[in-house]
């Protein structure tokens, strides 16, 4: 089946590729389209929606859309569907990660997650499934793989963070990938 994946970022699309290998994965880019869609929700089901809908509305084709947020335990869940804004606009990665430093300061309770929400729709049938990775913010920042929150971010069962562990175990237990294989499940 060809699907539409609403993202340009190349790193997800690879993932997205090397899971979901039966179907033919388009990108915006592919399709033609260069909309900055709307992500207004306050909630990660919510912009995920937004995304998936305004593909189908406007291609009339199957296509899905993800969005993740990182919530820590001892902040709310915070900043979960702001974390790529969370310092400000525009996103910065590195300011995002010294506030989390920041506002976990003498915090002993660290437990965090990423949690990804994909929505497809085809046939006009919306449906949504999600990925989690349960872990903890590290008390500094360590190593230089991945991106975004990664150094920061300890997965469950790992003494390392997801910027010290190979691609490939990241790539393996992440929330989006996890996502990735729900998704599969009901492809
Ligand atoms: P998005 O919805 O996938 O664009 O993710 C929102 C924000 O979450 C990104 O800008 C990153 O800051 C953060 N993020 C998402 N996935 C990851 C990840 O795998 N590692 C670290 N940070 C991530």
């Amino acid at each position: 089946m060809k699907l539409v994946f609403a993202s340009n970022n190349a790193h997800k699309l690879q993932e997205v590729r090397a899971i979901l290998t039966e179907h033919e994965i388009l990108s915006l880019e592919d399709i033609g389209c260069h909309a900055d869609i709307p992500e207004t929700a306050d909630t990660l089901e919510g912009n995920s929606l937004l995304k998936a809908q305004y593909i189908y509305d406007h291609y009339h084709c199957p296509c899905f859309a993800d969005d993740t947020g990182l919530e820590i335990a001892a902040l709310g869940n915070a900043p979960g569907v702001y974390t790529a804004r969370w310092a400000g606009e525009p996103s910065n990665p590195a300011e995002n990660r010294k506030k989390a430093l920041r506002l976990l300061q003498g915090q002993a309770n660290r437990a965090a997650r990423f949690r990804t929400v994909i929505t497809i729709i085809r046939d006009g049938i919306t449906e949504q499934v999600e990925g989690i990775v349960n872990g903890s913010i590290a008390l500094s920042e360590a190593g230089d793989g991945g991106f975004g929150y990664d150094p920061l971010f300890i997965p469950e069962d790992y003494d390392r963070t997801f910027a010290e562990l190979p691609a490939k175990v990241k790539n393996t237990i992440s929330h989006r990938a996890r996502a990735l294989q729900a998704l599969k499940q009901i492809l």
